[in-house]
């Protein structure tokens, strides 16, 4: 018997279909004929930052034993169903899959799998990795899919895995108003959190179990381990039937994406963390969004908390400058801005002093006097009494701001972004064998 490894991405579009679903009826298909999984199906969340992922960015691994005899039997049958189910008609849409039979990953293709959730990969990167492993891509219509497809593929080992269990909806549902009891989904939270995480958003008291899209998934649970998974969903109160559902071992909540860098070696379309000094001011924007320099020794990089952030922006805004801080989040450009790090956790490590200049009285008739531009000292609006420069106040400002770790609500995070709650847990699993 060979291990085939099916790797499969970028079968959805905007408005329907999900890669896992795919991944989800071809499972079934190949249990159904009688072959064993050599794990649980894998979703592989690929590089947050890419500038044409569909939506979460979502690639799919099944792993399985085969007879070689029926090798390319299945491989067909795998095929097949990608080509049905997938949104061939969506402009935009370049479903890959990737083969690769053998019983251990080749350390090149594990390397190139981390890459691609770190950076961006071209196609012809993908396409060499595949001919030096011998594995075998196939592009239905475009090419960009199997660069996904082949990183699912390589990623067997998941460092710090977590799981989610996906429900499905049955297909004349597709596109209604998904039936989940939202009260039911509050006591599932606090029945199995932190085991599970995500469930809820309390800042905007909304589930997010789930999606708000046309897609055949109805609703997904996060967890740490896979029997409180199917626990909490036991717990769920939900109002439609269920076509299927699946339990995947997945990348999300690992931080995998992020690398430490100095802000010398920041590349556009990456995930980073990068220690410096606040530089400046916080600066506010028009619609909210929250923007400040942060420095190091090689340079400075400007740090933006948007407004689907929320109260974090509160936390962003409180920087002084001098503050030692720790930031976390993806490299972005655009047209008109200069490489900016949209924030997704910032650890304060050290609070500056601050100290603010006000006008003083007036020493005639005590009024607050007002200035009269930077430098040029200070006026009474009651009696006219001018003040030099040097007559202003200075007044140190109480810090509210405490030192810690602070994060984006669960709404603005990413997927593979590891949530503060999860900080420092273990699987269930791994503890009862401790
Ligand atoms: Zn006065």
């Amino acid at each position: 018997m060979l291990t085939l490894h099916i790797g499969i991405d970028d079968t959805d579009s905007k408005k329907a279909m999900c890669t896992t679903y795919v991944a989800a009826v071809i499972f079934d298909d190949l249990v159904r004929k009688g072959l064993s999984p050599v794990r649980r199906p894998q979703l592989i969340r690929l590089n947050p930052n890419c500038p044409y992922k569909t939506r979460g960015n979502a690639a799919v691994a099944l792993r399985f034993r085969v007879d070689p005899r029926g090798l390319d039997e299945v491989k067909e049958k795998v095929l097949e169903r990608v080509s049905e189910l997938a949104e061939l008609e969506c402009e935009g849409t370049e479903p890959g899959v990737a083969f690769y039979t053998g019983e251990d990953i080749p350390p090149e293709l594990r390397s190139f799998s981390i890459s691609v959730v770190r950076r961006m990969v071209s196609v012809e990167e993908a396409l060499a990795v595949a001919t030096a492993v011998g594995a075998e891509l196939h592009a239905l219509r475009g090419r960009r899919g199997v660069v996904g497809a082949l990183a699912a593929v390589g990623m067997d080992r998941i460092p710090g895995k977590t799981y989610e269990l996906l429900a499905y909806r049955v297909r004349h549902n597709w596109g209604t108003f998904r039936r989940v009891d939202e009260g039911s989904v509050v006591r599932m939270d606090m029945l199995t959190r932190p085991w599970t995480f995500d469930n809820f958003d309390y800042e905007t008291n909304e589930s997010r179990i789930t999606p708000h899209t046309p897609c055949p998934v109805l609703l997904g649970i996060r967890s740490l381990d896979p029997e409180m998974a199917f626990y909490a969903f036991s717990a769920l109160r939900i109002l439609e039937p269920t076509e299927r559902i699946l339990l995947f071992e997945t990348n999300q909540a690992t931080d995998l994406h992020i690398q430490e860098v100095k802000v010398a070696e920041i590349e556009e379309n990456t995930s980073v963390s990068v220690e410096g000094f606040v530089a400046d001011l916080p600066r506010v924007m028009p619609g909210g969004h929250v923007f400040f320099t942060l420095m190091d020794e090689t340079g400075t990089v400007q740090c933006a908390a948007f407004e689907p952030t929320k109260s974090f922006r509160n936390v962003v805004r409180s920087l002084r400058p001098g503050d030692r801080v720790r930031v976390y989040g993806g490299v972005k450009s655009k047209p008109g801005m200069p490489l900016t790090i949209n924030l997704e956790k910032i650890k304060v490590i050290s609070l500056a002093r601050f100290v603010r200049t006000s006008p003083p009285r007036c020493n005639v008739c005590g009024k607050k006097t007002e200035s009269l531009g930077k430098g040029k000292g200070y006026r009474c609006p009651r009696c006219g009494n001018k003040l030099p420069e040097g007559s202003k106040l200075l007044v140190e400002e109480q810090r509210t701001l405490r030192p810690g770790v602070y994060e984006v609500p669960s709404s603005a995070r990413r997927h593979i972004s590891k949530p503060l709650l999860l900080e420092g847990l273990k699987p269930i699993e791994e503890i009862s064998k401790a």
